[in-house]
């Protein structure tokens, strides 16, 4: 008996080490370059590797590791570069990219007023935005963004257009009250948004959200038709929120002294999944307040310095424990979609407000494009860091480029030095979207000239 329990023993310990010793089988490796995961341990592995089956991570560590436990059909060679996760921009107008330097230098409401609304009633189409939305794809993939947040009108061809590039989105039907091109009432694009949030429900790329624009756009009624359908669904809220001190010194006006945050307190809106962009004319009331119903903030340094909208005190939020995500905004305020970018302002432009150069360090610009960025659009359990078990959107960064070289902390690099044009390979979901720069999913010179050919109608519609 005793003889052959050892024995069996034995035969499951050559068993295990047979297993241990054999490497598994997966789609794809890439190794050889610095890997930054981002996971809870901010792990850096350097040479470091990930191993990916199907949609999915499956492993992540020091390159001889994953070699000795995984064979793949496809090496992606990434000597020389670093690997990080997917960037996350929580915020933009994805056709918006073809008014992209139509005005600049305005205040915002005359830039809205004599340029962007006029431009959108006389060109707004499902055709101008499927192009636009192409645009902005190629765009977001050549900069390393695999995922982002929406708000526009036909929000339907958004999410085809995006889910044809291969990219993940959380898109909103934007709900407003004067009449669009994709509805004559709110009333109408609530509807629209419920159609389109059942169109998408079960998508594995797209998570459909309600986009009501604003607090200053939209009367109570339909700011609470918003909220009222995205809990029927359980779905986000995407939702401009306190972006100019305009917006604050109306709220107070029209709302018996309460900022935009403390009067949506009032009517009843919070409620989970709640994303707000800008956030930047709140104080510590108002912070305490989205702290207590879990929103989350968009912060678009770009798009608020360029308007000269303010800056969102994002130290605070911080510190309040609100989660903070970086976006873009829309390319007519900003005036691209590089996320390299929006993490280099997002880290300086709170030093300068501060006068403390340890306020947004590198670190938590990294993290507020990705993890961050995960957990403000609620996805955190999917992507936002390279670990086992999430889904494989990572970016390869080059850093062959004088500018880049030498490196002594790659994460100084990605925040401080790189550029979206660094960005040599993107994966989303486990598919390679763009190889050495090559694009897969979208063909290239096509996206550009249907692009052109819309810059007519938009100089046409606003006389220029
Ligand atoms: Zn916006």
């Amino acid at each position: 008996m005793r003889f052959l329990l050892s024995c069996g023993a034995l035969a499951a310990f050559a068993a295990s080490m047979a297993a241990q010793t054999a490497p598994r089988q997966v789609a794809t490796i890439v190794a050889g370059g610095t890997v930054v995961t981002v996971d809870g341990a901010r792990n850096i592995y350097s040479p470091g590797a990930v191993a990916i089956d199907g949609t999915t991570i499956v492993a992540v560590g020091p390159a001889a590791d994953i070699a000795a436990r995984f064979k793949a059909a496809e090496q992606i060679d990434t000597v020389g570069s670093i690997v990080i996760p997917g960037l996350i921009n929580t915020h933009g107008h994805a056709p918006m990219v073809l008014y992209r330097g139509l005005a600049d230098d305005l205040r915002l409401q005359e830039w809205l007023e004599k340029y962007i609304f006029p431009a959108e009633a006389k060109t707004v189409s499902r055709e101008m935005v499927r192009a636009g939305t192409r645009l902005a794809a190629l765009e977001m993939i050549q900069s390393g963004t695999t995922a982002y947040a929406d708000m526009y009108y036909f929000e339907e061809e958004i999410a085809r257009a995006t889910k044809a590039a291969g990219m993940r989105g959380v898109l909103g039907q934007t709900i407003i009250q004067f009449p669009v091109a994709d509805a004559k009432t709110p009333q109408e694009g609530l509807a629209r948004n419920e159609a389109f949030i059942k169109e998408f429900a079960k998508d594995d790329l797209i998570v459909p959200a309600v986009a009501p624009h604003s607090p200053y756009t939209l009367d109570a009624k339909d700011l609470l038709a918003s909220r009222a359908l995205a809990t029927k669904y359980g779905v986000p809220v995407l939702i401009h929120v306190a972006e100019t001190e305009t917006e604050l010194g109306a709220s107070k006006k029209a709302h018996a002294g309460m900022s935009p945050v403390a009067y949506l307190q009032s009517i009843g809106f919070w409620g989970p999944r709640t994303v707000i962009k800008h956030g930047v004319w709140v104080d510590a009331a108002d912070i305490k307040l989205l702290r207590s119903h879990e929103v989350s903030v968009s912060h678009n340094p770009e798009s608020n310095m360029k308007l000269a909208s303010g800056i969102a005190p994002v130290p605070e939020y911080l510190a309040a424990g609100v989660t903070v995500g970086l976006g873009t905004d829309g390319a007519a305020s900003n005036n691209d979609l590089d996320m390299f970018e929006a993490m280099r302002f997002a880290a300086l432009l709170h030093k300068v407000k501060t006068g403390d150069p340890r306020a947004v360090p590198a670190k938590t610009a990294l993290e507020m494009a990705t993890i961050q960025g995960a957990r403000t659009l609620g996805l955190e359990s999917a992507i936002g860091s390279l670990e086992a078990g999430k889904r494989a959107d990572l970016v390869v960064v080059s850093t062959a480029s004088a500018r880049l070289t030498p490196i002594y902390d790659p994460v100084s690099h990605l925040v401080y030095a790189a550029h979206g044009g660094d960005v040599r390979t993107v994966m989303v979901n486990g598919r390679v979207l763009m190889r050495d720069r090559k694009m897969l999913t979208l063909d290239e010179p096509a996206v550009l000239a249907e692009a052109r050919k819309f810059a007519d109608l938009v100089r046409a519609a606003v006389g220029r």
